[in-house]
């Protein structure tokens, strides 16, 4: 007999076949460099048939029901864990937490002979967060399960970018204006950022125009080889986009002083009101979180009303539980085994 779960589960996991059946055959997810722009597209339909299941009483459905989810996060992290974490637990995976400090990598394990461990134990998929760039890249080579990446380094934040253009698009899409035609700053400590990388690779490829703003310490006019606009002038930048996606100064990644002062900083690239009032009356503000406030955000504007700093975790719910059901799904395990398109 059915359950009523599955019932209530049936209708999105129906919609997400649609969307998935086509293309998606990856069983990792690495970050968004490589991926088609119809992969990108996938990836953010599903998530739209499956932001739904939050809004239920009984936010559950059973579509990977038997299915082992593991975080490994070597890095300090709250909210993706956790929105990692119940985005499988909505999926009905069942999940474990790696907690490093309290692992055998601090008695020297390699990351190789941990994840090896782990799948052992018959893990469908590890989600990984490393403080080094291409960890779960090589991570990817040595096991058989999935792969996400969470966060490697300043490389990529793959599912933080899904989550901001998802949101990008909830809030233009009733406008009938695609991604596509967007015009999206990315301000701040771009040099130490995988979350500007990853939305540099997948803006782009969705054809939004990308300007990257920032001094030029962290903001390199070498990026502008990325197919994005390089300025330095915030105020300048402000008046002509719709979307603002303001990046946390990464103090642990600077190897010197990048600016003078975080006065000086916030005064010439902080997120305030008064920059505000030079922007498109409904220009969407971003912020990947977490965020120093008073420094590259006001606490007026990320509690504003052009904020969506709040969907945004919100809706990477939906994206994470995409990302889980494409990569481990049952559905990909048939595709998988079907040649990808050209
Ligand atoms: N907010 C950051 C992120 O979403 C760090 C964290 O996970 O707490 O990646
Ligand atoms: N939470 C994002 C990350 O982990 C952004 C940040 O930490 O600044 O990259």
């Amino acid at each position: 007999m059915t359950s009523a779960v599955e019932q209530r589960g049936s209708a999105a996991v129906t919609a997400v076949s649609s969307a998935e059946q086509k293309t998606w055959c990856r069983p990792h997810l690495l970050g968004l460099e490589d991926l088609s722009r119809d992969e990108i597209m996938i990836l953010l339909d599903t998530a739209l048939a499956l932001q739904e299941v939050s809004t239920r009483s009984i936010k559950k459905v059973p579509a990977l029901r038997g299915k082992v989810v593991a975080n490994l996060f070597f890095e300090d992290s709250t909210r993706t864990r956790t929105s990692f974490r119940l985005a499988a637990q909505r999926m009905s995976a069942d999940v474990m937490d790696f907690f490093v400090a309290t692992s055998s990598v601090s008695k020297g394990e390699t990351l190789a002979d941990t994840a090896r461990n782990i799948e052992a134990m018959g893990v469908d998929a590890i989600v990984i967060r490393h403080r080094s760039s291409g960890a779960p890249h090589s991570l990817a080579k040595q096991v058989k399960c999935s792969i996400i990446n969470a966060g490697d380094g300043s490389h990529e934040h793959p599912t933080q970018a899904l989550l901001d253009m998802f949101t990008m698009r909830e809030h233009f899409l009733p406008q009938g204006r695609t991604i596509a035609d967007l015009h999206v700053a990315i301000v701040g400590d771009v040099a130490n950022s995988r979350v500007a990388r990853s939305n540099i690779w997948a803006l782009t490829r969705l054809g939004a125009k990308v300007t990257l703003v920032g001094p030029t310490t962290l903001c390199p006019d070498s990026f502008a080889g990325f197919g994005v606009n390089v300025v330095h002038s915030l105020d300048d930048v402000l008046p002509h986009v719709d979307v603002v996606n303001m990046l946390r100064v990464q103090f642990e990644r600077l190897t010197s002083a990048a600016f003078p002062s975080v006065r000086e900083y916030s005064r010439f690239f902080g997120m305030n009101e008064q920059r505000l009032s030079r922007c498109r009356e409904d220009v969407l503000v971003l912020h990947p979180g977490p965020m120093n406030r008073g420094l590259e955000i006001s606490s007026a504007v990320a509690d504003g009303p052009n904020s969506a700093i709040l969907r945004q975790v919100s809706n990477g719910l939906a994206v994470r539980m995409a990302v889980l059901y494409l990569c481990i799904g049952a559905a990909s395990f048939t595709s998988r085994n079907t040649p990808s398109n050209p």
